[in-house]
């Protein structure tokens, strides 16, 4: 018999980054909200503090809590582990349920929610700072305001749109988001002193960078997204009736008039283009548009009218395998629900057009491969495979672009080949030094969380720009011993599987823009939060007490306990210097027989204490890891007050 090699086992000695990963909620968020925090305070009934916690790294958790992208989620160790298979805890539609009873959507003064930021500044400035100029109130924008007010900056926004809120106002379909709310959390930043100028676009003909410049604002955020559409290019593209879906959404969004037929065409298989899909589907009913309580936001009977002459069929022309469709799954399946038609691994190659130079007909090709071996965009199309779908509309949504029209004056300003402005990725400041680019027009198309947390970036390296300051993350954790005797997950943690929010039967939706999701209820959202796993306990091992005994390793009902000879583990130079401090001499010179090690997979333990409470010898624990940052100036000697892990 031949010896066969046993790889080791790879390990990591925990540290401050490795207890604060296993909360992956928090670190999955572009902004690190604590999501953990709230969900548990949301299960114990604790509804301010769960407001509290979404709020404080967030201006716009409102929002967040009905339409955030949640990569929270996606993170979340419940979607990971064995307890059940229903997916992660529901956390962005908690966030919606604990700011719907502390949140802009319920106080009487928009300022107490200033005061839950964990922002530096103060929810009443001083403004007595230089003047910063924003180009665009998107949500980039406003979060740097937000910041930069709070400081005591004298903060304008410049937005070209007659209403705020970028995407949140323009792209997001009405029935995903409530304007008033919208326009609930951008007032909320308003008391802030900010001075917010709309229909005042930045570029020519009008008001210029350089004008900026000369009007003494000494630095210039750049946050106007990518508010364009790249179009067709195929024969017949130019035909009346193809429209660029992001401008449709635009145009339908902020009630303009908008060309659509019946039988729609939509190219794309992203989120933007299910939002374009599910837009053309609805068709008018009065009753549901009056419920847009906030009337003189939209031209009502332009939305109307432009409802009333809405897409009956909708065909969407996809080129990806329904399976590497871009879109999430979710507005995919809501776009099927509501009607609309997939026709996966297809290609548009042409348009045909009516003798009035109207699209009569899509023509598309089966798409046979779309990447080339050197990992390049280049579809091999079918061309025995033709289908040819009749419309008399097409509403195009491959990709998103930027108008560069506000750098009239600015001439070497660096861009990407990606089509956005070349930044620092740590301070977002451009190639000029006044100038920092935030939000889509400087990460590419992402979700909201990430154009807040980059607006959060570019506020820090702004304030330390103008003031000579520089701030580090100062980061604390400790771990504290929970009681064993008492310690339990709470009743039923694992009793309920996930449940999305309640919706609007899907035979409702066409007819109308009402919003599709409701909020849980009390108790669903009670039972909801109860299935967080608690992501910061940890079991803790006291190697000086245990007996080998491996009843720990018998009960574990996840089977993530093992030990092995020390021999057999390898890691990185913290696992070489623990050896050696505890043996003596290198692990290259210890024998299997010289000891043993503990290990335990952290990221699928469930938390149920069995191994601490089996344990007869007590070298097991259960201990919370509490965490704590904050940004000092580099000169402020460190806190010792905590402990420091590392
Ligand atoms: C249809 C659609 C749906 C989306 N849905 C979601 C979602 O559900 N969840 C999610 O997480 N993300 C979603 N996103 C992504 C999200 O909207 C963006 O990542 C986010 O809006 C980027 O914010 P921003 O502030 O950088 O830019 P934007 O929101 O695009 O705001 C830019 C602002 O700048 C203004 N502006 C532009 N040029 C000028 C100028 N020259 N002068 C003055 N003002 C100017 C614009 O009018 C606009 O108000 C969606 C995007 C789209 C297009």
């Amino acid at each position: 018999m031949s010896d066969s090699i046993k790889e080791p086992y790879r390990v990591k000695v925990p540290d401050i980054d490795y207890w604060r990963g296993k909360i992956g909620c928090t670190t999955g968020c572009p902004v690190k909200t604590d999501a953990r925090g709230y969900v548990i305070a949301i299960a114990e009934g604790r509804y301010e503090d769960a407001y509290r916690i979404a709020r404080a790294p967030n201006p716009f958790a409102s929002m967040c809590g009905r339409i955030c992208g949640a990569p929270c989620e996606v993170s979340c160790t419940r979607g990971k582990v064995g307890v059940d298979t229903s997916g992660p805890v529901a956390i962005r539609a908690l966030k919606r349920f604990a700011t719907e009873v502390y949140g802009v959507e319920r106080v009487r003064d928009l300022r107490e929610t200033l005061e839950s930021s964990n922002a530096r500044g103060s929810a009443y400035p001083q403004l007595t700072g230089e003047k910063i100029a924003i180009i665009g109130a998107g949500v980039a924008g406003m979060t740097v305001a937000h910041d930069l007010a709070r400081l005591g900056y004298r903060v304008t926004v410049f937005e070209a749109l007659a209403t705020a809120g970028g995407q949140m106002a323009a792209g997001v379909p009405i029935y995903r988001l409530d304007r008033e709310l919208m326009n609930l959390e951008i007032a909320a930043i308003c008391e802030l002193g900010v001075d917010l100028r709309l229909n005042t676009p930045v570029g020519s003909p009008g008001l210029t960078i350089p004008d900026l410049r000369n009007d003494g604002y000494k630095a210039i955020v750049i946050a106007s997204g990518m508010m364009s559409g790249r179009k067709l290019t195929v024969p017949g593209a130019d035909a009346d009736g193809v429209l660029v879906g992001i401008e449709f959404l635009r145009d339908v969004n902020l009630g303009r008039p908008v060309e659509t037929g019946e039988r729609v065409v939509v190219v794309g298989g992203g989120n933007v283009a299910m939002d374009v899909t599910r837009t053309s589907i609805r068709t008018p009913v009065m009753p549901g548009l009056s419920r847009l309580s906030k009337p003189k936001n939209y031209a009502m009977t332009d939305v109307a009218r432009l409802l009333a002459r809405t897409a009956k069929t909708v065909d969407v022309v996809v080129p990806e395998s329904r399976i590497k469709m871009p879109a999430d799954e979710y507005e995919i399946e809501e776009a099927l629900l509501e009607g609309a038609r997939l026709h996966n691994n297809r290609m548009p190659v042409e348009i045909l057009k009516d003798d009035n130079g109207h699209v009569r007909a899509m023509v598309s090709k089966r798409v046979i491969s779309l990447i080339d071996a050197s990992g390049r965009f280049n579809p091999q199309l079918d061309d025995d495979d033709v289908l040819t779908i009749e419309c008399d509309t097409v509403l195009v949504t491959i990709s998103q672009m930027v108008d560069w029209n506000f750098l009239t004056g600015v001439d070497n300003l660096k861009r990407t080949p990606r089509g956005t402005i070349e930044i620092d990725p740590d301070t977002l400041q451009t190639s000029e030094p006044d100038i920092w680019a935030v939000g889509d027009i400087a990460l590419g198309a992402r979700l909201f969380i990430d154009a807040i947390a980059s607006g959060q970036r570019a506020a820090l390296a702004i304030d330390e720009a103008l003031t000579g300051k520089t701030y580090k993350l100062q980061r604390r954790g400790y771990m504290r011993p929970l009681p064993i005797v008492s310690y339990d997950m709470p009743a039923q943690y694992d009793a309920y599987i996930r449940q999305e929010p309640p919706e609007i039967r899907p035979a409702e939706r066409s007819a109308a823009f009402d919003l599709v999701e409701f909020n849980f209820t009390e108790k669903a959202a009670r039972e909801q939060g109860m299935r967080c796993l608690r992501c910061h306990i940890n079991v803790v091992f006291d190697a000086e007490k245990c007996i080998l005994c491996g009843l720990c390793i018998n009960i574990c009902p996840e089977s993530i306990l093992k030990m092995v000879p020390v021999t057999e583990v390898a890691g990185d130079v913290d696992l070489a210097r623990l050896i050696e401090s505890k043996y003596g001499v290198p692990q290259e010179a210890l024998r299997p027989e010289d000891g043993t090690v503990m290990l335990m997979d952290g990221t699928k333990c469930i938390r149920c204490a069995l191994c601490a409470k089996i344990c007869p010898v007590n070298c097991i624990s259960m201990e919370a890891f509490e965490y704590e940052e904050q940004l000092v100036p580099l000169e402020t000697p460190s806190r010792t007050t905590l402990p420091v892990i590392a």
